[in-house]
């Protein structure tokens, strides 16, 4: 980060003095700007990318968090979207034509894994994944026409790491694009600009919104190549953030290096408390001392963030929903980011004895929020107890 983070935070993008010196920069709610002359008309119609016009286009309020999120990321631009998923699917779009090739990491986030499998072959894109574990298995997988590589570091549910630097190296040298989810990590922990990546994706529903209460994506860029996805899939997808909610991402922006210290501290308190349980198998977390790569990930990591994945001893489907439906703080949902523990259970996926799924049903996904470190441990606590019934 070449700027301090307290600037970005709490100065950059905003301009106090234009709006009654007001701490919170104004929600400006409105679709459209009005042009004095016919000259700034004309002039705003050949520079859409770069003045208040149209919001579907830009708008004020969105810029703020837009310049915020580029800063954070290290890079020259940002552009904001209506969910993750509209940014993972706007920067995989901008880079493919019919014909082309790209090589994706194993088991993405689930729409984007759609997205590659589904979406792309429709229109002549073909795929192929990858075990990113390896950076070489990226170029091992390279064609004359592949485009470009997406990775997802830590990746969705087990939390296997790419080696960033590796694969962006590769990329390089044979010219190809590089894309990552970075939504994992959030931008405070991990910032792959500066290990060679081109495009960085957030779903800033999770932890840059951080209450539960927002959609929201960005893609942070150069200059050059967020404004052509500007020209193209923005302005004709239309998926753009409405300006209450990027008020909101500025407003949780605000407070991300306080939650992400608190969930980063509390979350390897109730890993200490996992680790000693008889009931708990195996944990699926990059920053286990154990774990093959746990040297990777304080490489390329700032710090360890709240997510990671139990393995319980028991296969026994009542017994693990028991545990899941005992537990009375940890929410059980999708998402996460929020100032909520959750957990997510593979064995919801478990219907008359048929599994679909590469997943073993005995997984549950935790998210560790900002509650106390002890009321989660208490709660995990009874919960194995009634767990054996
Ligand atoms: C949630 C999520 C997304 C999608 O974000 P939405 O805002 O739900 O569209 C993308 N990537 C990852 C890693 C996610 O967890």
């Amino acid at each position: 980060m070449l700027m301090d983070l307290s600037y970005i935070l709490n100065e950059l993008g905003e301009d106090r003095a234009a709006y009654f010196n007001a701490v919170a920069p104004p929600i400006i709610q409105s679709s459209n700007f009005a042009c004095p002359t016919v000259e700034e008309f004309r002039y705003a119609l050949q520079h859409e990318s770069e003045v208040d016009f149209y919001t579907r286009g830009n708008n004020p309020t969105v810029d703020i968090l837009e310049k915020k999120l580029a800063a954070l990321e290290g890079t020259e631009h940002a552009i904001a979207f209506g969910s993750g998923i509209a940014a993972v699917s706007a920067a995989v779009l901008s880079q493919v034509k019919a014909g082309d090739h790209v090589v994706c990491v194993n088991k993405p986030y689930t729409w984007a894994n759609a997205l590659m499998k589904k979406f792309l072959p429709r229109f002549g894109v073909e795929v192929t994944m990858i075990d990113g574990t390896d950076a070489e298995n990226y170029r091992l997988a390279t064609k004359a026409n592949t485009v470009f590589y997406y990775l997802e570091s830590p990746n969705s549910f087990t939390f296997e790491l790419q080696d960033i630097a590796a694969v962006a190296a590769i990329a390089k040298e044979k010219n190809i694009c590089t894309i990552i989810d970075n939504s994992f990590a959030s931008p405070l922990y991990q910032n792959p600009a500066a290990m060679g990546i081109d495009l960085i994706v957030h779903a800033a529903t999770k932890y840059i919104s951080g209450h539960s209460d927002v959609m929201g994506g960005i893609i942070c860029g150069s200059r050059e190549t967020i404004n052509h996805i500007f020209e193209r899939e923005y302005m004709t997808l239309g998926a753009v953030l409405s300006p209450h909610d990027a008020w909101l991402l500025i407003r949780g922006l605000r407070t991300l290096p306080v939650r992400m210290e608190r969930i980063a501290a509390t979350t390897r308190q109730v890993i200490a408390f996992l680790e000693q349980r008889p009931e708990v198998a195996k944990i699926y977390w990059p920053f286990l001392p154990g774990n093959p790569q746990f040297e990777l990930a304080k490489k390329q990591m700032r710090n360890n963030t709240g997510q990671f994945t139990i393995q319980l001893a028991s296969e026994d489907v009542p017994e693990i929903e028991r545990f899941c439906d005992s537990l009375q703080h940890f929410l059980m949902a999708a998402s996460w980011g929020g100032h909520e523990s959750l957990i997510y259970p593979t064995v919801a996926s478990y219907r008359d004895g048929n599994y679909k799924s590469n997943l073993p049903y005995n997984l549950i996904r935790f998210y560790i929020g900002l509650e106390d470190p002890d009321y989660l441990i208490k709660d995990l606590e009874q919960a194995f107890t009634k767990m054996k019934g």
